[in-house]
């Protein structure tokens, strides 16, 4: 890795004739690419381990531009969410998500949006999704909303409220990386959740540690017992894939099926049987 000197901490900015630090550099492209629509939506596949289809994706956030393309969300997602702008990229990526699914007029696909917690408490945010789909003449069963654990540890009534309240009007719950959180798993019970996504880190260890297997395993069960759907995320490789479908995972999500890819390319794989 470069070794970071203060020339990376402050720089000149000739604009606004002030030392800016690197946050506030960011913050204000984070600002300019909201005002030129620099954000775009790319689409990870989700593969069936039964049929070995790919019906589903995953929304992930990308920034088109050329400082930032090659950068991964979690960057500047969190100074997003620091700075309350999360909330109109948020409207970005279900606007562009949702018109994803208006012009692909098969029904039967389902994409996952990730949303942010200060997104899912702000007033009327159930309202703007069914009103989204409704607009764009798309069911709500076609969208997942992907929460992570975090999500639930503040404002946990008020977060219960709103996940009720999006599955009763017929979207998908999905609790994203699975085991990584302050996870109790009393959410499973008292939550409508549909599915579970257990972390790449626990996929990523369970090659040279035998724990980690027993976790991914003991997931996948308990997953099963209450009913759910599993996803397991980030399988690299087919020993991986193997093992998963010994365990009986339901769906896996990783570069060995695709990296994420822009949504057009993506959904060129849709119902494609997929060969190992
Ligand atoms: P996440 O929701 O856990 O998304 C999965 C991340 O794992 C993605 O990183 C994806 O590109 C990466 N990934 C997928 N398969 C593999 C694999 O086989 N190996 C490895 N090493 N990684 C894999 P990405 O796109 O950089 O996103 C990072 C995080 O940023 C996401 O984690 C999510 O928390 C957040 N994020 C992305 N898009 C959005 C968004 O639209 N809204 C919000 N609120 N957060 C987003
Ligand atoms: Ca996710
Ligand atoms: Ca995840
Ligand atoms: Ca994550």
């Amino acid at each position: 890795a470069k070794k970071s000197s203060i020339y990376d901490i402050i720089t000149y900015d000739d604009n606004l004739k002030l030392f800016l630090t690197n946050r506030e550099i960011m913050l204000k492209d984070l600002n300019n690419a909201l005002v030129n629509d620099e954000f775009i939506i790319f689409l990870q596949p989700k593969l069936d381990l039964r049929d070995k289809r790919i019906k589903s994706f995953e929304a992930l956030l990308r920034w088109n531009n050329p400082k930032y393309l090659k950068r991964s969300p979690e960057e500047y997602i969190t100074l997003a969410e620091e700075s309350d702008l999360i909330v109109k990229i948020g409207d970005i990526v279900i606007e562009k998500t949702f018109e994803i699914l208006k012009d692909y007029k098969n029904k039967n696909i389902n994409i996952a949006i990730n949303i942010s917690p200060k997104q899912i408490i702000e007033q009327g945010f159930v309202n703007k999704l069914i009103l989204a789909a409704r607009k764009n003449e798309i069911e709500p069963s076609q969208i997942s909303i992907e929460v992570t654990e975090t999500i639930l540890v503040e404002t946990f009534d008020i977060v219960i409220e709103k996940i009720k309240s999006l599955k009763k009007a017929g979207f998908s719950i999905h609790l994203d990386d699975f085991g990584t959180g302050y996870s109790s798993l009393k959410y499973l019970k008292d939550l409508p959740i549909d599915v579970i996504k257990i972390d790449k880190q626990f996929i990523k260890d369970m090659s040279d540690d035998l724990k980690s297997e027993a976790i991914v395993k003991t997931m996948i069960q308990l997953t099963h017992e209450l009913g759910l759907t599993v996803v397991a995320e980030g399988i690299e490789n087919k020993q991986e894939l193997e093992k998963l479908k010994i365990l009986g995972c339901d769906y896996i999500q990783g570069y060995l099926i695709s990296k994420p890819v822009i949504a057009k390319e993506a959904l060129l794989k849709y119902n494609k049987t997929i060969k190992f």
